[in-house]
């Protein structure tokens, strides 16, 4: 079978970042134990067992104040997703030792919201529902900044809101993680409905690149492949615009174990790629078993197993 190992895939600066931050903080005795992440480090289950192995401890659920509530003591740390002031705050106040892998780049949509209300702006911000980014970025100024995650969204703006809406200085911004052809989708309805919004998209270089060689690669593949976890967002982006840019078949799977054969019947060039937050290792075993196997007719029964 043709494979076209699509580049660049995997992981970014801020999940190699916030990995060997961890893993420094794991090797270094002088932090006080247990060391507990507030959620996955990153949305991956391969890391998440990494550290396990490494003595770190994930909590993990959907509030971090509930997580938060779980630690007696010890060393916390805040993942590349970032977390709200208010949690920033109640860690310093229980006197836990901090350590915070956030992203650059998802401290910088911190920054700026945080700039932006200062200045008087009432702000949209364009994300996933129950995904810890938003809930961080959100958290800087809950008031002041309004989670859209489609244009009927803007449907359900509480009236005062609307109000500051249609009257003050509005700014739209973004999740680092988005597909940036849904997001511009929604950026316009915005603009539509409120004159003058200042815009800034801030999905990541290293999402934007990764989408757009994806989107490229599979015009040129019968279907494509992408690894990663079911809970990390940008990782569903790829599947997503494979399928709504591109128009060909994307599938998502955490490893090898989950490709099923019969979606390479009539296959004959097969793409792959990676979440940002997948280990390379995992991808390339996908890419090394792909490349053993034998285009199977689309009319075929069967298929081998692994
Ligand atoms: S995907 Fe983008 S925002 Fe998220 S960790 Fe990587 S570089 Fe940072």
């Amino acid at each position: 079978m043709e494979v076209i190992p699509i580049i660049p895939r995997g992981y970014c600066y801020g999940v190699v970042g916030a990995i060997q931050l961890v893993r420094r903080v794991a090797a270094d005795p002088s932090y006080p134990r247990p060391i507990q992440v507030l959620g996955q480090i990153v949305h991956n289950r391969h890391v998440v067992e990494e550290l396990d192995r490494l003595g770190v401890v994930t909590l993990d659920g959907p509030d971090r104040r509930q997580l938060l509530d779980q630690v007696r003591g010890g060393t916390v740390v805040f993942t590349a997703h970032g977390v709200s002031p208010a949690i920033r705050e109640e860690a310093a106040r229980r006197g836990l030792r901090v350590v915070d892998a956030t992203c650059p780049d998802v401290e910088r949509t911190h920054d700026l919201v945080r700039r932006l209300v200062a200045e008087g702006y009432e702000v949209l911000y364009v994300g996933k529902r129950h995904h810890p980014e938003p809930e961080g970025v959100i958290g800087e100024a809950p008031e002041r900044v309004h989670l859209v995650e489609s244009e009927a969204d803007l449907e359900q703006l509480p009236p005062e809101v609307e109000k500051r809406l249609r009257s003050g200085p509005v700014a739209v911004t973004t999740q680092t993680t988005l597909s940036q052809w849904d997001t511009q989708r929604v950026i316009r309805a915005i603009q539509a409905r409120y004159p003058g919004v200042e815009v800034y998209n801030e999905i990541c270089r290293a999402t934007q690149t990764r989408q757009e060689a994806a989107v490229e690669a599979a015009r040129e593949a019968d279907l494509v492949l992408v690894v990663g976890d079911r809970r990390s967002n940008n990782a569903n982006r790829l599947v997503q615009v494979v399928r709504e840019v591109a128009g060909k078949p994307a599938y998502l799977i955490d490893d090898l174990d989950e490709l099923q054969p019969q979606w390479l019947r009539g296959a004959r060039r097969v793409a792959v790629t990676a979440g940002s937050s997948t280990p390379s290792e995992i991808t390339r075993r996908v890419i090394a078993w792909l490349k053993e196997q034998q285009p199977v007719p689309a009319e075929a029964g069967g298929g081998e197993s692994r």
